[in-house]
Order: C-alpha cells, then structure tokens, then sequence
C-alpha cells in the first residue's frame, strides 16, 4: 500500500457528519498542498499542537482506536482550556508500516471524538517511522473572551473538573504488569470542552491538567503572580484511587499526570454559578483550594495541619511557611 492509498483512507474514515447548524468552513481541505480554512467572522483562530509517541507518551499495547482517540482528546483539552470552539485538525503520522488494518482502528477511535466536536480533518503529513502521532487542533474564540494562565487573583477559588490521580494510577499498574484498571482513566480522557466554553466570562484563569496539578496549578500561579492553599482531602478520587493509602493517593492526585481535567480560579461571587455549571453540564466540579497573595503552594489536611508533598520534583513547590 502507498502513502496515497493511506491518506485517502484517512481521509474516508475519519470524516464526520456536522451537527446541524455547525458551519465547517473548509473551503479546501484533504488533497491540495494546504488547507484553506473560513474562521467564523469576528473570531480568532486558536491553535494547539501535540506529539504522542509510543512508550513515551502512551503504553506500547495502547490499541490503534485508543491511539485515535487519545490524540485528538489532548489537543481538544488544550482547546478546552483557552475557551475555545474546536473546529479542525492536522494530523502528522509516522507509521512503522503502512498497515491499512491498524488505520482503519486509529481512524475510528479519531472518528467517535471528532464527530462528537464537529472537527474536521483537514491535512497532515504521513512518513515511515517509528509510531508517532503529532496533532494540530484548531479552534476559534471571540477576541479577547480566551481563557488564558494569567488572570488568577487573592481570594479566587480554586477549582478542578472530574478526578485526578487515576490514570497515573491505572499506567502505574500497567507498567507494574498488574491488572489494568480504570484504564479508560488513561486511555480515553474527555476533553472538557462544553465546560472550557461555558467557563468564559466566569473562570479568571484556566489550565488543563497533563502534567500533574502541582506543576499545572504552578504554571497557572507563575503566570498570575499569585500563590494558592490546597486542601489535599478535598481533591475529587476516582473510585480505585479511594483504596489507597492516603500518601500515595495524594502522591497520585497531586503529581500523576494525564488527567485531562480542567483546573481553573473563579472569583468567589460566581460560587452559585459554579454549583448550576456542574449540574447543566453534568460535570462533577470541586473547589480545592484558594489563590493566595503569597507565592507558592501551601498543601493543608482537613485537621488545618500543613502537609509536606513527597517527590514532586516541582520547582515552584514551597514548603509553607
Ligand atoms: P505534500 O507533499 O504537498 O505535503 P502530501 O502528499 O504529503 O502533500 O499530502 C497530500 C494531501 O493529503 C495534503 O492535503 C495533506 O494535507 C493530506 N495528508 C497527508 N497525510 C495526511 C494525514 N495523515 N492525515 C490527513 N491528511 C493528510
Ligand atoms: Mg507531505
């Protein structure tokens, strides 16, 4: 099979049906030597690009449907995170053989995400490689309506969507060669991009959660000038995770990676809103925590005792003091 035959493949096995109203704007897409795109009038265009390889950023037996999926449910929480309505994709494929079975799989798990978005496939690259997926969202935002890092202020709430910590868990027992459990945790996140649109206008700062919440949240307090108070047994479990011991859940909660939950800071007028936000959405939101005016993250337990996090390896960490 050629590359050609490949990227028409593509091409056929991913294309999605729009909701109705949902204008696509492809003027041109699969097929000439770029695409060309119509961004709604008066919007501006959001870009977000990320690499999976195999072994690195997903287990060597991640089937080819989870593969899909995952590639898009990261870039579309990137999305999520700034606000933004997905709208297209670029899809960079380094495959180690042109294997039309392992496509036809990759392109439904993209399918199920893309279909459920309204995102279009517009163009890519396909190369002979080792496994690796690179993938460009592309979005929209009405100006200046972006969520972005910077924004957080003294006395805002800090609050995250779902659980946090079980897809850690789940890779960390795979990687053991234990049971797999909870795996969907890892393999098929849900990319929270009502709750990133709804959350505009509302949320003074918003991340997603992929490297963990003390790196993410740290990112989130550089940018805003700030610092933050976490109530550690406040954070949301996922039902495995509520077996563990309290040091390693915590461990799991507050430096596990690939959450794709969305983490953001609400001034506390909007409390209200946020309980009506979880219910329309039916999206389990919790507060955390607080920004503070003082730098850094300072973990507390429910007795109001400070709770020192083991092996962040996280620079903006400071114990509290
Ligand atoms: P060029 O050599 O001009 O870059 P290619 O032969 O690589 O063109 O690709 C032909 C068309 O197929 C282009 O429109 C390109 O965007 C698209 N394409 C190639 N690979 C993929 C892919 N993996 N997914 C989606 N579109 C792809
Ligand atoms: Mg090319």
């Amino acid at each position: 099979m050629k590359e050609f035959e490949l990227i028409r493949q593509i091409q056929r096995e991913t294309s999605v049906s729009y909701s109705a109203g949902f204008e696509h704007g492809v003027k041109l897409g699969i097929g000439d030597d770029a695409a060309v795109l119509e961004v709604p009038a008066g919007q501006h265009l959001v870009a977000a690009t990320d690499t999976l390889n195999a072994g690195t950023h997903f287990p060597t037996d991640t089937s080819p449907f989870d593969i899909g999926y995952k590639c898009l449910a990261v870039n579309l929480s990137d999305l999520a995170a700034m606000g933004a309505t997905p709208r297209w994709a670029l899809l960079s494929l380094s495959l180690p053989q042109a294997d039309p079975e392992w496509v036809q799989l990759f392109s439904e798990g993209f399918r199920s995400l893309a279909a459920a978005h309204n995102v279009t496939l517009v163009g890519g690259d396909t190369t002979g490689g080792p496994l690796s997926i690179s993938l460009t969202a592309l979005g929209s935002v009405e100006p200046g309506k972006q969520l972005t890092r910077a924004g957080a202020k003294p006395g805002d709430l800090l609050v995250v969507s779902g659980t946090i910590g079980g897809a850690a868990h789940a890779l960390d027992r795979l990687l053991a060669g234990e049971p797999a459990i909870e795996r969907d945790l890892l393999d098929r996140p849900q990319p929270r991009v009502k709750l990133g649109l709804s959350l505009r206008g509302h949320a003074s700062a918003c991340i997603d959660i992929s490297d963990g919440l003390l790196a993410d949240l740290g990112h989130v307090l550089k940018a805003s000038g700030c610092g933050a108070r976490l109530e550690i047994e406040k954070l949301p479990q996922s039902q495995e995770l509520k077996q563990l011991a309290d040091d390693l859940k915590w461990r799991y909660q507050l430096s596990g990676g690939d959450d794709y939950e969305l983490l953001f800071t609400l001034p506390a007028r909007h409390r209200a809103w946020l309980t009506n936000c979880s219910q329309q959405l039916d999206i389990e939101l919790t507060v955390i925590g607080e920004i503070e005016k003082e730098e850094g993250i300072r973990c507390f337990r429910k007795n109001g005792s400070l709770y020192l996090p083991q092996d962040t390896g996280f620079e903006h960490f400071r114990s509290g003091q």
